[in-house]
C-alpha cells in the first residue's frame, strides 16, 4: 500500500521537534497522495510514545525500543529503518536534516537503491512528462533545495526512483497537529531479531551537549540586523528593542562574520529558519540566502536606507531611514505606550 513514511528521532522519550515537523509535512503530501502516513522511531523506553505522534494524523507507528537504540548510532538504526521500509513498501521517504538524519538518510537510500534530495526547503506533489520518455508521471515527490551556494533554488523530481527520499532543513515545516484524538496503530518491532551485535561496533565514550540560552526558532517577535548595523556596539540598539518588545535579537551572515553577533543567532540557509509573528529587519539588505530563513514571518518590517533594497519587496511595512535614527524613536514610542 502506498505510504508516506517519517523518520522520528526521540530522546528522553521527547519526539524532536524536527520530527513534529516531519509528520505534518507528511500529512499534507499523504492527504494529497490520498495515502497514510507511517512513521517509525527507535529509541529507549517508549512506551506510550506513540501519544505524541499520533496527533500529527500518524495511521501507522514502528516502535523499536531498546535501552542500547539511545543514543543514535548509525548501523542499528539503519538496520532497523531499512527493514521498515522494505517491509512497508512507502512511495516517499522523509528524514529531518539533522547530524541524525544526514547519517542515515544516504545509508539507507542506498540500500534500497534510490536518490535522496538533501536539505529540502519546500515539499509538494505534482506531476512530470518526461520528454526524452514521451511518459507522464503522475503523484511525484517535488522538492526545493538550495542548489550553488544558495544561488539558486533548485526544483527536484526523481521520477524513476522508488521510494522517493529526501531530507528536510529544520523549521522550515510548519508544526501542525491533525486531530488530537487520533488513533495510531503501534507496531512493536523485535529489535533482536533484525539488529546484530556488530551493528554496535561503534562505542560511545563520550557525548559533550553544548547548551545554548539562544532560541530565536520559537522567538515570537524577532529584532534582526544586518551588516547595515555598523558594530557590535549598535547592535545594543537591536537588544533594547527586542528586551522592550519580549523578543530575541537575529542577525544576517554579514552582521555575525563581521563580529556583529554570534552565529547561533543568525537567520538564514546557513543558519536558524524562523516564523515569528513579527519581523523587525534593521539594515539588511534581503539576500535570498537570508530571506529563505524569514520569508514565512508573519508581519515584517524593513528599516533600511536603501529604497530600493530588495527585503523591501517583501516586507509588509518598510521604513525608509537611518536606522540610528529610527530604532530609538522606536524605543521611545513603545516605552510610552
Ligand atoms: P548587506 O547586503 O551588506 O546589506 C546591508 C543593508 O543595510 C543594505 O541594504 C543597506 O542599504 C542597509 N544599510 C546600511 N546602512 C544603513 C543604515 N544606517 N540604516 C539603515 N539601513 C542601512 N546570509 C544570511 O543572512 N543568512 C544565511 O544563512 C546566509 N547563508 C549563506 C550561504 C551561502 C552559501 C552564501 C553564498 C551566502 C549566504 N549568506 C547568508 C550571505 C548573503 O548572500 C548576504 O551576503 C547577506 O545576507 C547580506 O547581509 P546583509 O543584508 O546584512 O548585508
Amino acid at each position: 500500500m502506498k505510504s508516506v513514511l517519517v523518520y522520528c528521532e526521540v530522546e528522553n522519550q521527547k519526539v524532536a521537534d524536527i520530527s513534529q515537523e516531519l509528520l505534518s509535512a507528511g500529512k499534507r503530501l499523504a492527504q494529497k497522495l490520498d495515502c497514510s502516513l507511517e512513521a517509525m522511531i527507535f529509541g529507549k523506553e517508549l512506551k506510550n510514545i506513540e501519544n505524541q505522534i499520533a496527533p500529527y494524523g500518524v495511521d501507522k507507528l514502528f516502535v523499536g525500543d531498546d535501552t542500547r537504540l539511545e543514543p543514535y548510532r548509525t548501523l542499528p538504526h539503519a538496520a532497523l529503518a531499512t527493514e521498515v521500509l522494505k517491509k512497508e513498501d512507502p512511495q516517499i521517504v522523509l528524514f529531518g536534516a539533522t547530524s541524525v538524519g544526514r547519517d542515515l538518510a544516504p545509508r539507507i537510500a542506498s540500500a534500497v537503491n534510490c536518490g535522496l534530495t538533501a536539505d529540502c526547503t519546500v515539499l509538494d506533489i505534482g506531476d512530470h512528462f518526461v520528454k526524452k520518455e514521451k511518459k507522464e508521471y503522475k503523484n511525484l515527490l517535488y522538492a526545493i533545495r538550495p542548489a550553488f551556494g544558495g544561488s539558486i533554488m533548485a526544483n527536484i523530481i526523481n521520477w524513476d526512483m522508488h521510494p522517493q527520499m529526501a531530507t528536510v532543513r529544520e523549521g522550515v515545516m510548519k508544526k501542525e497537529i491533525f486531530d488530537k484524538n487520533y488513533v495510531t496503530e503501534v507496531v512493536n518491532i523485535d529489535v533482536n531479531k533484525i539488529i546484530k551485535e556488530e551493528d554496535f561496533v561503534v562505542k560511545i565514550i563520550e557525548r559533550h551537549i553544548e547548551e545554548s540560552d539562544v532560541n530565536i526558532k520559537d522567538a515570537p517577535i524577532i529584532v534582526a540586523g544586518g551588516y547595515g548595523v555598523g558594530s557590535k556596539e549598535n547592535f545594543q540598539l537591536l537588544q533594547d528593542l527586542a528586551d522592550l518588545l519580549g523578543g530575541e535579537v537575529g542577525g544576517s551572515r554579514a552582521a555575525v562574520d563581521a563580529g556583529f553577533i554570534d552565529h547561533d543567532r543568525q537567520i538564514g540557509q546557513t543558519g536558524t529558519t524562523v516564523r515569528p509573528k513579527l519581523y523587525i529587519a534593521a539594515g539588511i539588505s534581503g539576500a535570498i540566502q537570508h530571506t529563505a530563513g524569514m520569508q514565512d514571518s508573519s508581519l515584517i518590517i524593513s528599516i533600511n536606507n536603501d529604497a530600493e533594497a530588495p527585503i523591501n519587496k517583501l516586507a509588509d511595512y518598510v521604513i525608509n531611514g537611518d536606522l540610528a535614527e529610527v530604532i530609538p524613536k522606536m524605543i521611545k514610542f513603545y516605552k510610552k505606550n
